[in-house]
């Protein structure tokens, strides 16, 4: 079979205004960015503000291996699959980070005959959005910076006469804002900036990754650019010497950073393989983020299409249930079903029993222990209440035998619905089954409950996120922990969500025990405000926010041919 890119540059897109222009995107409403991709103007909302709302089905996954189990893949498949089947369908997915694409991951546009097209322009700059948010993040670390540098040149009453300015006595000492950069760079995780002539104060920092930064989860979360600059003017990036926050409305720096991020708001509108359109649209990781593509950007496909399809991030334990208690909260629009993708070799990965068998080969005793996972995705997107179908994501060396003994299994719990998609290889044919099954379930009533509500207290609902979502038995808070908690109580803070950051490799805190674990008590290491993205950000075990290159990464393989193409991405 040819690879992605091949595959994906052997396929003739279509014009994207042709997309547009089909999907009901006026060319008004459309910034062309060459032939394939364009953004869309938010003023689309306002005039598709009486249409009705399209079905919202949510994409997750069983707890995956570090490669992906085709989330993407089947997202992208469903929609073709759909749109086969003569539904108006759009897919809404979020942008690739640069940092996978040359890490360890390869590209994040689906693969096979399941992708957006053109693979390498979703896979690199896109429009721009990732260096925007970058940018704009970098400029509150300068401008904090350059504000301790010269305050502490002068007296405050000088400072005051010099600059216009209310002195604002940073404490270096308290700083919590970063830098960041799209990339794994794992030996800025932490520096010491400030040296040098003519520079100062010295003072601890150090480099996220920038879907791990704030602004990122802004994006994702905003509903238009008013919302976007009420966000960003209440991020906490220190605290003064006394004690006190210092926002980015103190530091004055918000109006800058949302102009920086002004065009950033608007999505990107692409194509799949079959030229049915799909927004992509913000970059949140679901380990250290909130894990889901943009409100607005489904907004907008809601406005269009009669079924929109969109993905959350790693397993139903972490980019599903923040999609429900993070995201469905702010959007006012909660799923009307849910996808889980499973594969054997997810299954196999997750049996717990230690075998030195490919795991492409079949297995069955591995399967039938690997089970027990699946079902617990099954109950747990369960509880939130909309139907469930489970995809069974196909790959070339699958058999036929332990395909079908799955299936047949799915069918006997509380499943709706249970179909084995075969998109990657066969496009829309491969996912037309999954698409009926898919429309059937959307047709089903479906009975939506948060896992908890906002006005509990952190701890509760961290509580409930230990014991409902994940199956443990308590939480435990460090000591660093206990006294955030204090923090964020006397700055009547908490209302506000959770998002909880850990190893997406288990349900539990420790990446190693796979299948269902149970009696453990998850470990509450930091408790972090994240007051513009609406949310209190729990670090559970270590949590790493700047990923590492491993020792093959995937750049190796990325250059360009005789022809000057792209060769090398997954
Ligand atoms: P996720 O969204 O769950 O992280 P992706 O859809 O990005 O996963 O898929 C991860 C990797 O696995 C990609 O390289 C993709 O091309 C590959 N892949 C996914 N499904 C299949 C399949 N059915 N057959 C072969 N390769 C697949
Ligand atoms: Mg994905």
């Amino acid at each position: 079979m040819l690879t992605d890119i091949e595959i994906s540059r052997q396929t003739k897109h279509r014009p994207i205004t042709q997309i547009a222009e089909q999907f009901g995107i006026t060319s008004s409403e459309l910034v062309p960015f060459g032939d394939a991709k364009a953004k869309v103007k938010l003023s689309i909302l306002k005039r598709l503000d009486d249409n009705l709302e399209g079905k919202l089905v949510v994409v997750t996954a069983v707890t995956p291996t570090p490669f992906g189990e085709g989330k993407t893949v089947t997202s992208i498949g469903l929609t073709q699959g759909l749109n086969a089947l003569g539904k108006k369908a759009c897919a809404c997915i979020r942008q690739p980070s640069m940092g996978p694409v040359f890490g360890i991951k390869g590209g994040a546009a689906g693969g096979g005959y399941s992708q957006v097209v053109p693979m390498e322009e979703l896979n690199l700059h896109l429009t721009g959005d990732i260096h925007a948010v970058s940018s704009a993040h970098n400029l509150a670390a300068a401008a904090i910076d350059a504000r301790l540098f010269h305050e502490s040149r002068m007296t405050a009453e000088e400072y005051r006469e010099l600059s216009g300015q209310v002195p604002l006595n940073i404490d270096p000492e308290k700083i919590f804002w970063r830098r960041v950069v799209d990339h794994n760079e794992r030996s800025l995780r932490n520096i010491t900036v400030g040296y040098g002539d003519n520079n100062g104060p010295i003072h601890d920092s150090g480099f996220d990754i920038t879907a791990a930064s704030e602004l990122m989860a802004i994006l994702a979360l905003s509903l238009d650019l008013k919302d976007m600059r009420r966000r960003i003017g209440k991020l906490v990036l220190a605290l003064d010497t006394q004690g006190q926050p210092i926002t980015a409305e103190t530091l004055g720096v918000a109006g800058a950073m949302t102009v920086i991020m002004s065009d950033a708001i608007e999505p990107t509108l692409m194509q799949t393989l079959t030229g049915d359109p799909c927004l992509i649209h913000a970059g949140p990781f679901a380990n250290i983020a909130h894990g889901n593509s943009s409100i607005i950007a489904d907004r907008i496909a809601l406005k269009l299409a009669d079924i929109v399809v969109t993905e959350g991030g790693f397993g139903s334990d972490m980019g599903f249930e923040k999609f429900c208690n993070i995201k469905a909260r702010v959007s006012g629009k909660t799923p009307d079903a849910a996808v889980v993708v499973v594969t054997l070799k997810a299954l196999k990965a997750n049996s717990g029993i230690d075998s030195q068998n490919d795991i492409n080969q079949p297995d069955m005793a591995r399967l039938q222990a690997g089970f027990a996972n699946l079902k617990w995705h099954i109950d747990n997107v369960s509880q939130y209440g909309a139907p469930v179908v489970v995809a069974i994501n196909r790959f070339p060396t699958d058999t036929f035998e332990e395909l079908t003994w799955l299936k047949a299994k799915v069918l006997q719990t509380s499943a709706f619905g249970c179909e084995i998609c075969d998109g990657f290889s066969q496009g829309a044919k491969g996912a037309e089954a999954l698409a009926r099954v898919v429309v059937s379930a959307t047709e089903q009533k479906s009975d939506f409950k948060f896992l908890y509500q906002l006005d509990s207290s952190i701890e509760s609902k961290l509580l409930t996120i230990a014991e409902a979502g994940y199956g443990a038995s308590g939480i435990k808070l460090s000591i660093d922990a206990e006294s955030q908690l204090q923090d964020i109580k006397s700055m009547g803070l908490d209302n506000l969500a959770v998002c909880v950051a850990k190893t997406p490799l288990s349900i539990s805190h420790e990446p190693k025990v796979k299948g269902v674990p149970t009696d453990f008590e998850l470990p509450i290491t930091q408790l972090k405000v994240n007051a513009g993205a609406g949310f209190i950000t729990a670090l559970v075990g270590k949590v790493m926010t700047m990923p590492g290159l491993g020792i093959k990464p995937g750049y190796l393989n990325v250059d360009i041919n005789q022809d000057d193409e792209i060769v090398g991405l997954a």
